[in-house]
C-alpha cells in the first residue's frame, strides 16, 4: 500500500497550483521531521532525507521560514540522495508555544495541523490550569481541540471528571479512553476526518507512546526517540514527527511539553480558552470592565451565583497578564517574520512565473 492510497496526499490540492507555478522538476512533499540541520520528507515514493537550498537558508537568515514538521515544501528530488527543499508553501495553521520562562521568542511547534488532541491521563488528579493553557495554545492557532482522557482503565468515576473537564473547555469534543485496553480509541480515531493532520499534546507519562502504537497497529511501532539538545545544550529525548496513519490521517508526535508557554496573540483569543467569561464580560456594565469589583460586572455576578468558579477568574486574569507581558517583550516578532516570509516567497513565485522557468 502506498502512502497515496491512504489518503494523507489528499490536502495537497494544490498540486494543480504547484505545477503552474513551480519548474517541472520540483515536487510538492511533507515534512514530516525537522532538527536543527536535519530534515525528513514524505512524498508518495517514501520517506526521504532532505537538505536546505541556499536560498532558504540566506532567506531564514533575513526572517524568512525554518522548514518545521508538518510543512509542505517544494522539493528538488534527488534519487536516493538528500532532496533538496526549495521552498516552504504557505501554512494552513500554524501552532506556537512560548519560551517567554527561558527568555527565547515564541517557538513554532508544527504547521498545517488541523486537530490537536490535548492527552490527560486519569491515574493523577486533573490538572485543569494546564487544560486552560493547551486550549489557549491550540484556540490561539485556530486548531480544532479533542480533549481526550486516558486510562479511563484506572478511574471509578468517568462521569464525574468529565463533568469537572466540561467546565473548563466548554465546546471542546472530550473523549475518555484507555490506550491500553483500547476502549474508546477507535471513536476517537473516527472523530478525525482522513487528510486531516492531527497533533498529539500533552505531559510525559499520560500515555502518549501507547496510545499512537494502538493508533498505529501492533505491525508497526513508535519510531525510536531522537535525541536533541535543548537551549542549554542538554540532551533530551524527542519525537515530533509525522507519521500516516492506517485511516487516512496523519499524526503529529510531540514531546512531553514540561512548561506550556503562552506565545503572544490578541486577547481576543482568550475566547478559546474562557469562552463563558468571555460570554458574561459582554454583559458588564462597562465595556472595559477589569471584573475586579466594578459596579455592573456580570462576571462577578456569576461567581456570586455559583455559576462560574473564582479560580477560573483568577486563572483568567493570570492569563491576561501573561500575554500583556509577552507583547511588552516585542513578541509580534513572530507573526511579522511570517508576513516578511510570504511576501518573499510571492515575489519569487512571479518571478518564476515571469521568466517562464518552467523546466
Ligand atoms: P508518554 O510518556 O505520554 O508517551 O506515556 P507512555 O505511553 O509511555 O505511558 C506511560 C505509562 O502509562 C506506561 O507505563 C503505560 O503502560 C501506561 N499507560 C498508558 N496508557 C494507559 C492506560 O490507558 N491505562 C493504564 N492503566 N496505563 C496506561
Ligand atoms: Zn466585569
Amino acid at each position: 500500500m502506498t502512502f497515496s492510497e491512504l489518503g494523507w496526499w489528499q490536502p495537497f490540492d494544490l498540486l494543480d497550483y504547484f505545477r503552474a507555478e513551480f519548474p517541472e522538476s520540483w515536487i510538492p512533499a511533507r515534512v514530516s521531521f525537522s532538527s536543527h540541520e536535519e530534515f525528513q520528507l514524505l512524498s508518495p515514493s517514501g520517506s526521504h532525507q532532505g537538505v536546505l537550498s541556499g536560498r532558504i537558508r540566506f532567506e531564514a537568515e533575513e526572517g524568512g521560514a525554518w522548514p518545521v514538521v508538518g510543512d509542505w515544501a517544494a522539493v528538488l528530488p534527488n534519487g536516493n540522495g538528500p532532496w533538496v527543499i526549495q521552498l516552504v508553501l504557505p501554512r494552513s495553521s500554524t501552532l506556537y508555544r512560548g519560551l517567554a520562562e527561558r527568555g527565547e521568542p515564541d517557538q513554532i511547534m508544527a504547521a498545517n495541523v488541523d486537530v490537536a488532541l490535548i492527552l490527560s491521563a486519569l491515574d493523577n488528579e486533573l490538572n485543569t490550569r494546564r487544560l486552560e493553557r493547551y486550549l489557549y495554545l491550540v484556540g490561539a492557532s485556530r486548531i480544532r481541540p479533542i480533549i481526550v482522557l486516558n486510562k479511563a482503565d484506572l478511574h471509578s468515576d468517568l462521569e464525574q471528571v468529565q463533568e469537572v473537564v466540561r467546565k473548563v473547555c466548554a465546546g471542546a469534543d472530550v473523549h475518555v479512553i484507555s490506550a491500553q485496553t483500547g476502549a474508546g480509541v477507535d471513536e476517537l480515531s473516527a472523530a478525525i476526518q482522513p487528510a486531516q493532520t492531527a497533533v498529539l499534546l500533552g505531559s510525559s507519562g499520560v500515555g502518549k507512546s501507547t496510545l499512537l502504537n494502538r493508533l498505529i497497529g501492533a505491525e508497526q511501532q513508535r519510531t525510536s526517540p531522537v535525541r536533541e539538545s535543548d537551549s542549554k545544550g542538554r540532551h533530551t529525548t524527542t519525537h515530533r514527527q509525522l507519521i500516516p496513519m492506517p485511516l487516512g490521517w496523519v499524526m503529529i508526535d510531540m514531546p512531553g511539553i514540561r512548561e506550556v508557554g503562552l506565545p503572544g496573540g490578541e486577547e481576543s483569543r482568550m475566547e478559546s480558552a474562557f469562552p463563558e467569561i468571555e460570554a458574561w464580560s459582554a454583559e458588564c456594565r462597562f465595556p472595559d470592565c477589569s471584573h475586579v469589583g466594578e459596579p455592573g460586572c456580570r462576571v462577578l455576578e456569576a461567581i456570586e451565583m455559583g455559576e462560574l468558579q473564582g479560580d477560573r477568574l483568577a486563572s483568567y486574569q493570570k492569563f491576561l497578564r501573561e500575554i500583556a507581558f509577552q507583547h511588552r517583550r516585542g513578541n509580534k516578532q513572530a507573526e511579522l517574520q511570517e508576513k516578511a516570509r510570504w511576501k518573499t516567497i510571492h515575489k519569487e513565485q512571479r518571478k518564476i512565473y515571469k521568466k517562464g522557468k518552467h523546466l
